[in-house]
C-alpha cells in the first residue's frame, strides 16, 4: 500500500436530488482522458457507499495532492438550478460520509482531512470539510465540539444516556436476547457491558464507548440491516 496521510472531500457538482453512480463518474473521467474514476469512494444520493478507484492506486481528484491522499465524493453539491454551490448532503449521505471517513481514518491512521476548495479555487465540496470533521481528525480549529462531547462513556449521565440505554434494550429484543434490567440515566458498569456486548456482536471496536461508529452501527441494527462492512478495495 502506498503511504496515505490525508482524505480530500469532494462533491460531484450535480444538482440536489440527482443520483450519480460510479459508472457515470467513471465515464466523465475517461472522457477527460483519465484512466477511469478519479475518486476512491463515492457516497450516493441515498447514502450508498461505493468503491471507486482502488485505494492502493493514486487518485485523480485534487491537482498536486493526489499522491498521498484518498478522494471521497458525495453526489450533489449544487442547488437545483444546476449552478449555485450548495451543501446538499441529506441525512443518509451525511451519515454514510461520516462512517466512511471514520473507517478510512482508522484503517490508515489518517490524521488530516481537507476539502477540495482548500487547494483549488473551487466551491467543491460546497461546505467547510476540514471544519466540519475537525473533531474526527487532528483539526486546525481547537475548541468545543458538540459531536465529540457527545461520545458517551462510563460515568456520564443525562437524557442522552437514557436514550442510549433504550436503544440497547430495543436492540436486545430484536435479536431475541431478552431485555436486561437497565433503568435510569447513568452510564454505569452494566450499561458499559451491554454496550460492549452490542459492539462485539456487531464486530466493531468493543471499547464500551458510544461514538459515531457505535451510533451508526445501532442505526443499522435497529433498521434490521447487517453490520457495517468495510469496502474491500
Ligand atoms: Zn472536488
Amino acid at each position: 500500500m502506498r503511504p496515505i496521510n490525508e482524505i480530500i472531500v469532494h462533491c460531484t457538482a450535480t444538482p440536489e436530488g440527482r443520483q450519480v453512480t460510479v459508472a457515470e463518474i467513471d465515464r466523465w473521467h475517461r472522457e477527460r482522458g483519465w484512466s477511469g474514476i478519479g475518486y476512491h469512494r463515492v457516497i450516493g444520493l441515498n447514502g450508498e457507499r461505493w468503491a471507486g478507484r482502488p485505494l492502493d492506486k493514486i487518485g485523480a481528484h485534487c491537482e498536486g495532492h493526489n499522491e498521498r491522499s484518498l478522494g471521497v465524493v458525495y453526489a450533489g453539491g449544487v442547488a437545483r438550478d444546476g449552478k449555485t454551490p450548495k451543501d446538499t448532503r441529506n441525512a443518509a449521505q451525511a451519515n454514510a460520509l461520516l462512517v466512511e471517513l471514520t473507517e478510512l481514518r482508522d484503517r490508515f491512521g489518517i490524521k488530516k482531512l481537507s476539502g477540495h476548495n482548500e487547494y483549488a479555487n473551487k466551491a467543491c465540496p460546497s461546505f467547510d470539510a476540514s471544519k466540519a470533521y475537525d473533531y474526527l481528525f487532528e483539526g486546525r480549529s481547537k475548541g468545543f465540539n458538540p459531536i465529540l462531547d457527545a461520545v458517551l462513556k462510563r460515568g456520564d449521565f443525562g437524557p442522552e444516556v437514557a436514550d442510549w440505554k433504550d436503544r440497547l434494550k430495543a436492540w436486545r429484543s430484536t435479536v431475541g436476547m431478552g431485555s436486561p434490567l437497565m433503568t435510569g440515566d447513568v452510564f454505569d458498569h452494566n450499561a458499559e457491558l451491554e454496550t460492549i456486548l452490542f459492539q462485539k456482536t456487531r464486530k466493531i471496536v468493543a471499547d464500551g464507548k458510544v461514538g459515531p461508529q457505535t451510533r451508526s452501527e445501532m442505526d443499522l441494527a435497529l433498521a434490521g440491516k447487517p453490520p457495517f462492512q468495510a469496502l474491500d478495495r
